[in-house]
C-alpha cells in the first residue's frame, strides 16, 4: 500500500531535523538509521552556524539546545607567529538577524533533542539498526528493501528522501556519482581538555600558520576542546595518533600535552551529485554535496536543503502541486553548494591550510586585518552565508517549518 509519507533514509544531523520539519508540516514519515540509537561514535560536527539558529528557533528546538551548549559571537583570527589577533564580532548583524552567534554542541547531542520532539508526533516512526541496501520505484511510489536485526523489510511510501551521508546508498540506487575533487589533506578532529582559555584561545579561534593552521573550538564547559588540523594524505591513516602529540608540542608551551579523549581522521572534498532527484527519490545533506569542514557550512547547507525540501514537498503532499516544484528544489540547491557554499568552504579551507602557495598566508592575513578594521566591513564579510538560505520556492513557506 502506498501511503502520502515519506520515507527518510539516514538518521544523522540532517535526516532527523527533516524528519522533524516533516513532522511538523503533517506528513507520515519513516525513518531508517542503519546505527543503533544512543551510539556515541568519534568527533563529529560540533559548530552550528549562525545562519541555522532561526531555523532550529522555527523547528521548536533552539531554546534546548543553547542550553545544552555553548553560545558565542566572536571568531577570533590568530597568527600562530606573531601572536597577533583579528576578530570577526558577530554582533555586527544584530540588526539584520535575530540570533547573531554560532552554537557549539556535539551533534550526537542535538540529535537527542530532535528525537526526544519526534517522540511527540503520532506519525513518525524510527527504525534503527536497519540499513538501506536498494529501492524499486514505480508510478505511485517506492519500494525501499533494508536488513534489519528481523532479516530483510521492505518499507513503501510515496517519496523517498536520502540524508544517508557521502556515502549515500539512496544515491547509487538512483544511478548517481557524488563528483568533485578530494583535497591532498586530510583533515584531523581531536577531542582535547586543555586550557586552552588560559593562553588566550578565543571560543572559536582560526589559528593562522602555514604549517600549524587550525580551528580551535571549545566543546563544553568541562574542559573539553576540538582542535582541528590537517596533514598530508601521503601520511599513513593509521599513525596519526602517534603524529599528534608532535603537532600539539608545536604549539603549545612547554609542559603536559593535552589529554587526548578522541580522534578522528577524514579525507576532505568538494562534491556534488549531478541532480538531487530522481523521480520519487530526493537527495539532502551530504547525500547530495560534500564539503571541507573549515567554514561550518555542512550542517547549514543540509539544513536548508531541507527546509526548501519540506516546502516542496508540502505542496506535493498537501496542496497536490506539480511535481516540477521538486526539479527546482534540486536545481536551486544545487546551485547554493556549486555558487556559494563550496567555494566559501574552498576560501576557508585555503585559509587555514592554505597549500604551498607562497604569500598566500600572508595575503589573507592583509585581508582580514582590512576587513576586521571596521564593523561594516565585518558585517558584509559575514552577511554573505545568507545565501545559503534559497528563496521560497512559492510565495510563501508553510508556517510549520
Ligand atoms: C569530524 C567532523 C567534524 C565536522 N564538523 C563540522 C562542524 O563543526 N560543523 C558543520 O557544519 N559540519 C561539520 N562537519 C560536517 C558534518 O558532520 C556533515 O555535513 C553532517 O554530518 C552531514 O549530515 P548528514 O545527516 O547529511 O550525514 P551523516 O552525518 O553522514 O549521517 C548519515 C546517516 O545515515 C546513516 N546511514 C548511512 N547509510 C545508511 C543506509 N544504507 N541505511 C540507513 N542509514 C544509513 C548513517 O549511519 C548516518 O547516521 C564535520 C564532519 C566531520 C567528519
Amino acid at each position: 500500500m502506498t501511503t502520502q509519507g515519506v520515507t527518510v533514509v539516514g538518521g544523522g544531523p540532517h535526516g532527523l531535523l527533516h524528519a522533524l520539519a516533516l513532522a511538523r508540516a503533517g506528513i507520515d514519515v519513516t525513518v531508517l538509521e542503519a546505527r543503533p540509537p544512543r551510539t556515541t561514535g568519534s568527533p563529529r560536527a560540533m559548530t552550528f552556524h549562525w545562519s541555522m539558529m532561526q531555523g532550529l528557533d522555527r523547528l521548536g528546538i533552539l531554546e534546548e539546545a543553547l542550553s545544552r551548549g555553548i553560545i558565542h559571537q566572536v571568531w577570533s583570527l590568530n597568527v600562530l607567529a606573531t601572536g597577533e589577533r583579528m576578530a570577526l564580532e558577530l554582533d555586527v548583524l544584530a540588526g539584520d538577524i535575530e540570533h547573531p552567534f554560532t552554537l557549539h554542541l556535539p551533534q550526537e547531542q542535538l540529535g537527542e533533542i530532535i528525537l526526544s520532539r519526534l517522540a511527540e508526533h503520532a506519525h513518525v516512526h524510527l527504525e534503527w539498526n536497519t540499513r538501506v541496501q536498494r529501492l524499486v520505484q514505480d508510478s505511485d511510489g517506492v519500494n525501499v528493501l533494508a536488513d534489519s536485526p528481523d532479516g530483510e523489510r521492505e518499507y513503501r511510501s510515496s517519496w523517498v528522501v536520502g540524508a544517508d551521508g557521502a556515502t549515500s546508498a539512496v544515491r547509487r540506487a538512483i544511478g548517481l556519482g557524488l563528483p568533485g575533487v578530494t583535497w591532498p589533506e586530510r583533515f584531523v578532529a581531536a577531542n582535547l581538555r586543555y586550557d586552552f582559555a588560559a593562553l588566550g584561545y578565543e571560543v572559536s579561534t582560526l589559528q593562522l600558520d602555514p604549517t600549524d593552521g587550525a580551528l580551535v573550538a571549545q566543546i563544553d564547559d568541562q574542559g573539553l576542546w576540538r582542535y582541528l588540523y590537517a596533514e598530508s594524505l601521503k601520511l599513513p591513516e593509521e599513525t596519526v595518533g602517534d603524529r599528534m602529540g608532535e603537532v600539539l608540542r608545536r604549539v603549545l608551551p612547554g609542559g603536559p600535552l593535552p589529554e587526548i579523549e578522541a580522534y578522528a581522521a577524514h579525507r576532505m572534498h568538494q562534491r556534488v551529485a549531478d541532480r538531487f532527484r530522481v523521480g520519487r527519490v530526493l537527495l539532502l545533506g551530504d547525500a547530495a554535496h560534500v564539503t571541507n569542514p573549515t567554514s561550518a557550512y555542512g550542517l547549514a547547507g543540509g539544513y536548508f536543503d531541507s527546509e526548501c525540501l519540506v516546502e516542496a514537498l508540502s505542496a506535493v503532499i498537501h496542496d497536490g502541486a506539480g511535481d516540477d516544484i521538486l526539479d527546482r528544489y534540486s536545481e536551486v540547491r544545487r546551485r547554493v553548494f556549486t555558487d556559494l557554499a563550496s567555494p566559501v568552504s574552498t576560501e576557508s579551507k585555503q585559509l587555514l591550510w592554505n597549500s604551498a602557495k607562497p604569500g598566500r598566508l600572508q595575503g589573507e592575513i592583509e585581508r582580514f586585518r582590512h576587513i576586521t578594521a571596521s564593523r561594516a566591513r565585518q558585517r558584509e564579510y559575514l552577511l554573505v552565508a545568507r545565501g545559503l538560505q534559497s528563496a521560497p520556492l512559492r510565495s510563501r513557506r508553510p508556517s510549520a517549518i
